[in-house]
């Protein structure tokens, strides 16, 4: 077992305390109809918001699971290790600069077929 990266979990308690302050904002929306609208569109982008935060708390949490087993910093699709650049940006991606774009790009050929 190795100890989890600390920028790893010093990104993990930056995204809890995010995913906090989104929590009293949307709870303290309130007022009339124009403010409900106005409150509403703010709503839509705190959703948003939420679920990028969500996301990226769970890549975070996989990435310390990682970092324990000792497997972080290798790409989850092809093993390889990841560009320590790539990895310095972003603390919990799971795959190298190739394997990310082959998933993005299933993926949102997916999506656009869900939405036909
Ligand atoms: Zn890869």
């Amino acid at each position: 077992m190795t100890r989890p990266d600390p920028r790893l979990l010093a990104h993990r308690e930056l995204l809890i305390r995010q995913l906090a302050q989104l929590g009293v904002e949307t709870a303290t929306l309130h007022g009339d109809a124009q403010d409900i609208a106005v409150a509403s569109t703010q709503a839509d982008a705190t959703m948003d918001r939420r679920a990028f935060l969500t996301a990226s708390l769970r890549a975070i949490d996989r990435a310390i699971e990682r970092s324990a087993a000792g497997t972080y910093g290798m790409c989850v699709d092809c093993d390889v290790a990841i560009a320590p650049k790539r990895l310095a940006a972003m603390p919990f991606t799971e795959r190298c600069v190739r394997c990310q774009a082959r998933y993005e790009e299933q993926r949102g050929r997916r999506e656009f077929e869900d939405a036909r």
